[in-house]
């Protein structure tokens, strides 16, 4: 079958929900039966979002193959379920790069080089690159930003001329839009929208389908407005009122049968039976009313939620999959240095150290760490949480506050974490960290080997610090387990403690592949710990 694309573009205002719209369109699709991946394109000029500060961007979502990439790939992933690729984020910092280094070798020779046609060239390239990679029968492409972005113009123009190469009936243009809500009158307004579909029509995209999303009920008589002044046919405007529940979004979009409406504007024909048995039993038991488990989430990005965003769903599909309810108290690890919010800590069922660069809150997470140690309180370790979890053993069993990691402190007399052997020559930021999904053997009998039910095991991972190994026979005579190590036995990827009921840390990143339908077990693990510390049968 020729391949199908939907194009999703943004209009009005950002923020809008966006990304999980195409999520929540992927899942739509693969229950009617189609076999789908998701593409961002992001128009800002880093190569890749690895090197921006999740204040800027939130969350850096790292897939099997090691591309660092959008948080918006973590909605896909979760949503659709099933692993997608380097090529499924494209920024403009990728397109030009490539286009220049092909300049400079001459593959141009004679030629000027220009954004139309040789970066919407490569654009398009890309584009076509989602179906051939992924074996997918639709290809949804989201464009980051809201139209009328200057960035974003050489990615719209590729959208256009999409059409005219791969025919009309193969594509399907989608404009995301907000209808904003005035108080004095209690209306929504449609002209935002209005305005941003002409902006778009400027381009030469005219939209196919409108979903209009807004925080208060959409009348019907605001549908047909839409569908006259932005010239779509009304069945294909969509009414998008803010769900409470992230996951309910695919549920609510059948429901208004745009399953159907895509599947015949695309000439497709669907399984004809779609089963939404297994998503509505995660809503079903996310609606459920269950006894709460309070996590302390002691990070150092904690003023902006989006910078844990995977760790945040993981913790949620653990809940779901346990019957509890995850409430998450976000705590500044520097606040815990200067004393303050200990009482979160303090209340909590548990204790999750999530990863992260630089000095900045450090000892705070290693005086949570103690905290959960001593108490016996339940905790999880990712990355950075589980480094410092090391740390914190390692100056107790050694006696010396000044055991470190190198990353924090270079004169270290105890560097029981240390830059990893093929780091240490590497100079450039961008993308050289260890990445990727990579394979790891677990302990038989170790709470890991445990949760996971089995003894081999591949995760995601982004570190270029490790354990060292010097330390391990010190540190496992006192009682850390290093239950999950690389099959060479060279890295430590998990340590847990033997006399605690729950503190374990991994190397990687496990709250990657973790999905609403299938928690992961380390989070699952964890969650089942805090519930019975929490004293709920
Ligand atoms: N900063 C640590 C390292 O580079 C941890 C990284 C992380 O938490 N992702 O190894």
């Amino acid at each position: 079958m020729d391949k199908r694309y939907i194009f999703i573009t943004g209009g009005v205002l950002s923020s809008v929900g966006k990304g999980v719209t195409a999520a929540a369109l992927g899942r739509v699709l693969k229950v009617h039966g189609f076999n789908v991946a998701i593409q961002k394109l992001d128009p800002y000029i880093n190569v890749d979002p690895g090197t921006m500060s999740p204040y800027q961007h939130g969350e850096v979502f790292v897939l099997d193959d090691g591309a660092e990439t959008d948080l918006d790939l973590g909605h896909y992933e979760r949503f659709i379920d099933s692993g997608l690729n380097r090529v499924c984020n494209v920024t403009t910092g990728q397109v030009y790069a490539e286009v220049i280094a092909k300049e400079r070798h001459g593959d141009y020779l004679g030629g000027t080089i220009q954004v139309i046609p040789h970066i919407t060239d490569e654009i398009k390239k890309r584009i076509k690159l989602v179906p051939e990679t992924t074996g997918a029968d639709i290809a949804l492409i989201e464009v980051g930003g809201t139209v009328g972005d200057i960035e974003s113009l050489p990615f719209l123009e590729a959208l256009r001329q999409m059409r005219g190469d791969i025919g009309r009936e193969n594509t399907f243009y989608i404009h995301v839009t907000w209808l904003p809500y005035i108080a004095a009158t209690k209306e929504l307004k449609t002209k935002p929208t209005q305005h941003s579909v002409r902006e778009l029509r400027s381009i030469g995209i005219s939209p196919d389908m409108i979903i209009a999303r807004a925080d208060h009920p959409i009348a019907e008589e605001l549908r047909d407005k839409i569908a006259l002044f932005c010239d779509v046919e009304k069945e294909a405007v969509v009414p998008m009122v803010t769900a409470p529940i992230l996951y309910e979004v695919p549920l609510l979009l059948e429901r208004l049968g745009i399953g159907d409406v895509l599947i015949e504007k695309l000439g497709l024909k669907g399984s004809g039976q779609p089963n939404w048995d297994e998503w509505n039993h995660i809503v079903s038991s996310i609606k459920m009313n269950k006894p709460l488990v309070k996590i302390a989430l002691v990070g150092k990005y904690v003023e902006l939620h989006d910078a844990y965003l995977s760790v945040r769903e993981a913790l949620k599909h653990a809940g779901f999959a346990d019957e509890v309810e995850v409430e998450i108290s976000w705590v500044h690890s520097s606040d815990l240095e200067e004393n303050k919010n200990w009482d979160l800590v303090e209340a909590a069922d548990g204790i999750l150290i999530p990863g992260g660069f630089g000095p900045r809150g450090i000892e705070g997470k290693i005086q949570a760490i103690r905290y959960a140690r001593e108490h016996k309180i339940p905790m999880l370790g990712l990355c950075l949480g589980m480094q410092l979890m090391v740390v914190e053993f390692a100056r107790k069993v050694l006696g010396d506050e000044r055991a470190n990691s190198t990353e924090f402190d270079p004169d270290t007399p105890h560097p029981v974490i240390d830059l990893m052997p093929d780091q240490v020559t590497i100079v450039d930021k961008g993308g050289t960290m260890r990445l990727g999904l990579y394979p790891c053997e677990l302990m038989p009998g170790s709470i890991a080997q445990q949760c996971y039910q089995k003894e081999f095991i591949q995760e995601r991972h982004r570190h270029r610090y490790e354990f060292k190994n010097a330390y391990r026979q010190v540190l496992q005579d006192a009682g850390m387990q290093f239950s999950g190590v690389s099959p060479d036995n060279r890295l430590v990827e998990i340590a847990e403690l033997v006399d605690h009921p729950f503190m374990l840390g991994t190397q990687f990143h496990p709250e990657f592949l973790s999905r609403p339908n299938r928690p992961h077990p380390l989070f699952k693990g964890f969650i089942t710990a805090a519930k019975k510390k929490a004293g709920i049968t």
